[in-house]
């Protein structure tokens, strides 16, 4: 088939990818300058895979959707042609003393409702001391053994690198889609199916009701991230304080980059990092890495993740179309499950992303 997908980010990237396995012959349209241009969201994310924190604020089935995502990640990342960093070593909540109270509420929340088998385990400071040596400051800790965390620029690069038979169009929006068929300003492109996989960028403007459920009722919270180098750090997975005011987590990337994110504001502003937020996160980073005091921060960024009004994921298809949108604060964690499931629905029930 003749697949044309309109956005060549995290979710347009695995469309084509899956889809050029499959043997159909692909065309992505982006206005981004080329495959490394950071415009989509998925190139700031830290790329948590958080299946069991992702409970405070999540349903069952951002839960399921990221179980199944973490077996894809695991089946899809050796089919890549460039390496990708993909870790399922855990990962650590931490808490200050004094921050008792908002850690016992979400440690509660998650055993709540976590099965049995992907409980928090609470861990002496002895024993984090000894897995973790550069954590110190802490008053407790709790490992959420089964969740993982992946490279996303590294991916992002990947899965572009490896969809065969995919022409990619750069510098080139799209300014309407229907079924079958994309608009560009090189006029109309003609497909068996359409994909919009364009985020932010499918937001109708003159949409008729704000309170309607669509993938075009999409909009942007802003998220703005730092990275460190830090030569002497030692972590093997990511860490999220559990904090009172904030939500901060720490992922590390290798060789020596510590990635500090992030903040979560409705507002759709693209500019640069604030300096409250960069003090919020770089205070809570410090408080339980004394060792980043005389790291560089190399980088800083800022983007938009694309919500809908219920911030949740949602598929809508009609023949010839599909539209995939909503990835919000967790599109790492759950994308290869939606897309598989847009796939089901334009492919049949047999279709797998695992074949
Ligand atoms: C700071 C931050 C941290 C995050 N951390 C995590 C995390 O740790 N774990 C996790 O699971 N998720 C995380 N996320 C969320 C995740 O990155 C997003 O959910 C995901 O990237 C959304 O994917 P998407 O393909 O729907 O949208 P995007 O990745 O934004 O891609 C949309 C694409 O559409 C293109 N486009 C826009 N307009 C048009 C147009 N008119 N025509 C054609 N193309 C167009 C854009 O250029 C872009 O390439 C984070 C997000 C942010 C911002």
């Amino acid at each position: 088939m003749k697949i044309g997908i309109a956005g060549a980010g995290l979710a347009g990237r695995l469309c084509a990818f899956l889809l050029s396995k499959q043997g159909h012959e692909i065309t992505v349209f982006d206005p981004a300058s080329g495959p490394s241009d950071p415009v989509a969201s998925g190139f700031a994310a830290a790329g948590m895979l958080s299946h069991v924190a992702e409970l405070e604020k999540g349903d069952n089935n951002i839960y399921n959707l990221g179980v199944r995502s973490l077996a894809l990640w695991k089946h899809i990342v050796p089919q890549l042609v460039e390496p990708v960093e993909l870790h399922y070593n855990g990962s650590l909540m931490l808490a200050h003393r004094g921050d008792e109270g908002a850690a016992n509420r979400l440690i509660s929340l998650l055993s709540h409702k976590a099965p049995a088998d992907q409980q928090p385990q609470k861990i002496s400071l002895e024993q984090l001391k000894i897995e973790e040596p550069s954590i110190s400051g802490v008053a407790h800790a709790w490992a959420l053994p089964n969740e993982g965390h992946i490279h996303t620029r590294q991916a992002m690069h990947a899965l572009y690198a490896s969809s065969a038979n995919t022409h990619w169009h750069w510098q080139t929006p799209v300014n309407k889609l229907s079924p079958q068929t994309i608009f560009t300003q090189e006029g109309e492109h003609h497909f068996d199916w359409v994909f919009d996989t364009r985020g932010l960028g499918a937001r109708e403007v003159k949409f008729p009701n704000a309170h309607t459920l669509s993938c075009q009722n999409v909009r942007g919270v802003r998220g703005e991230v730092l990275w460190l180098q830090v030569p002497t750090l030692s972590l093997s997975r990511p860490i999220r304080l559990l904090h009172p005011r904030y939500c901060v987590y720490l992922v590390p990337r290798k060789p020596d980059i510590l990635f500090i994110g992030a903040s979560e504001i409705e507002s759709e502003d693209r500019s640069p990092i604030s300096v409250r937020t960069t003090v919020e996160l770089l205070t809570a980073a410090h408080s339980v890495l004394p060792e980043i005091a005389e790291a560089r921060i190399i980088h800083t960024e800022t983007n938009l993740r694309p919500a809908l009004i219920d911030n949740f994921p949602r598929i809508e298809t009609e023949q010839g179309l599909s539209r995939i949108n909503g990835l919000f604060r967790h599109g790492w964690l759950i994308a290869p499950a939606i897309v598989e499931n847009a796939l089901q629905e334009m492919l049949g029930e047999q279709y797998s992303a695992m074949s």
